[in-house]
């Protein structure tokens, strides 16, 4: 190619001239603060400099095939500078942006000859995120988005392909594991430090929710939500949350004001409880031959079995365990009219219900994990001023014997991990149902975009798609709120039987 164009020096347009700098592109980079233009072309690592020059104006553009715009989020500011770009270079360079969350339609309406304009969208830092999402607007021509695709391929960068709407893919699907913390901490299911142990510990997110938002920016984080909110005319699921604002007024923006959720040592690291230590084993004796009764046909009741089996308890279900007293009866939905589960101190899966809604005045306790469990996992537990100490302790025990971690959180359909996770398969399903994008592109971006454990709707076919349905179900019901009506997709799915990896088919086909 000739040469790249790159406006903005500030976080990602000096990252992006740093990544294409380090792939050996030659690189204009342009800023109207000359201060940052230098401060950016003085941090960049020798290899990259060597590649990237400095555009003191926009005529030196002239040579460029590519320019990607990354200036601030200002509507009329990018049209209006991508309009007068194009009356500098060629007919046939294409111009790109950058924006997270304006629509790359209405940024090239504002641009002569439209066709040419694309949405490159990098993630922060782009020299270590290897995602880009690649965005067509209602006229962009396929010449252009080829050009695009192929530049950010030559820059080791994932290409994936997604609508021109809010928020595109990753920024979208995401949502939850953000704005579900809250409503969690708020309804009081578990505290700030709690909340984020178990996504990091049970669910392997590298930070959970609230670090997360203190790392981004509290301002940063309510404006997105606002964006999501005002764009879509208010989108319940996208509803911004009032302890964001509050915390914002506050001036607890996060890490760079040294206070947030949490407060921010010298360090640049938040100062949170130290984990407490993962329980020993699992080993094959653990469980000493005693007996557990595990009844349910969703995807955790099977692995349950399999890990207690492990773990040297003699695993049984309710039918070839008649007349014997079991140490303990982990019920993962049992149908009603399936061999009575008695006579032991009960665990019931907080799928379908609360406990509160499953056992009235019942001496069960509840809990809830997903899978895929492993060993220092975590499992949630809850219960209710009915439930027996027994259940407890037999519950508690039971999961330390298999090498998981438990948390005392409050009651709610899904607990904490199943309620955020859950909201995420459903986003990515109304997401897919959509046409944002395929499902291969979704799972890809979440993964490469934001490092999370595993895509989406690939843990969603994990878990089991009825299982998702069923905690969905169960917070609409309880809660009555719109939020939680699940995609249209995802019913679908559970209807025609395609559940997940058990079915062999769900949002992916599992062999
Ligand atoms: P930033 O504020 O760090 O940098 C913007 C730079 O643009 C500044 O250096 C500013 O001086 C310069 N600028 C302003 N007007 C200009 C003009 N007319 N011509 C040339 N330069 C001009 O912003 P950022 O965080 O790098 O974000 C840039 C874009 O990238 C935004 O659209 C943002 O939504 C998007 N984005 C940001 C992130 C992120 O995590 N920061 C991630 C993905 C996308």
């Amino acid at each position: 190619m000739a040469e790249l164009g790159i406006l903005g020096a500030g976080t990602m347009g000096a990252g992006i001239a740093r990544l294409a700098g380090e792939h050996g592109v030659a690189t204009r980079l342009h800023d109207t603060d000359a201060a940052a233009l230098e401060r950016a072309l003085g941090r960049l690592p020798e290899a990259a400099a060597a590649h990237v020059r400095p555009a003191a104006a926009l005529d030196d553009l002239a040579g460029c095939d590519v320019v990607i715009e990354a200036v601030p989020e200002d509507l009329d500011l990018k049209r209006a500078l991508l309009g007068r770009v194009a009356a500098v270079v060629g007919d046939g360079c294409v111009l790109a942006t950058n924006t997270s969350s304006l629509p790359v339609t209405a940024i090239a309406a504002g641009v002569p000859r439209p066709q040419r304009v694309v949405g490159l969208h990098f993630f922060n830092p782009p020299h270590r995120m290897r995602l880009v999402e690649l965005v067509a607007g209602d006229e962009t021509e396929e010449a252009a988005l080829e050009r695009a695709a192929r530049l950010a391929r030559a820059l080791g960068r994932e290409v994936i392909r997604a609508a021109d709407t809010i928020g595109f893919v990753v920024n979208r699907v995401n949502r939850p594991f953000v704005l579900e913390a809250q409503k969690l901490v708020a309804e009081r299911v578990a505290s700030v430090e709690q909340l984020d142990r178990i996504a990091r510990l049970g669910g392997g997110f590298r930070m959970g929710p609230f670090e997360l938002q203190d790392l981004i920016g509290l301002d940063t984080n309510l404006s997105i939500q606002r964006s999501f909110w005002e764009q879509s005319f208010g989108e319940s699921r996208w509803r911004p949350s009032p302890l964001t604002a509050r915390m914002v007024a506050a001036g607890r923006l996060g890490r760079k004001a040294g206070r947030g959720w949490y407060a921010w040592g010298e360090d640049g690291r938040a100062q949170r409880p130290v984990d407490p230590p993962a329980p020993p084993g699992p080993d094959a004796t653990a469980g000493q031959g005693r007996l557990v009764v595990i009844a349910g046909d969703l995807a955790i009741a099977h692995e349950l079995r399999i890990l207690a089996d492990d773990a040297g308890w003699d695993v049984r279900e309710p039918q070839d365990a008649e007349g014997e007293v079991p140490e303990l009866i982990l019920d993962c939905g049992a149908q009603p009219d399936e061999h009575p589960l008695q006579g032991g101190p009960q665990a019931l899966l907080l799928a379908d219900g609360s406990l509160a809604q499953l056992d009235p005045g019942g001496a069960s306790v509840g809990f809830h994990a997903l899978p895929p469990l492993a060993p220092g996992g975590v499992v949630e537990l809850t219960r209710s001023r009915d439930s027996a100490g027994r259940a407890a302790q037999a519950a508690e025990a039971f999961f330390h014997s298999l090498g998981l971690r438990t948390e005392w959180v409050a009651d709610a359909p899904g607990l904490v991990l199943g309620r955020i996770v859950c909201q995420l398969v459903n986003e990515a399903a109304f997401a897919v149902g959509e046409g944002v994008a395929s499902p291969e592109d979704v799972d890809t971006g979440m993964v490469l975009g934001l490092n999370h454990p595993r895509g989406p709707l690939r843990w969603g076919d994990e878990i089991g798609l009825d299982h998702v349905l069923a905690v969905l179900d169960a917070l609409h019901d309880e809660l009555r709120e719109e939020r939680y009506r699940a995609a249209p997709l995802l019913r679908r799915l559970v209807a025609e039987g395609r559940t997940g990896v058990l079915a062999g088919e769900g949002f992916h086909r599992h062999e």
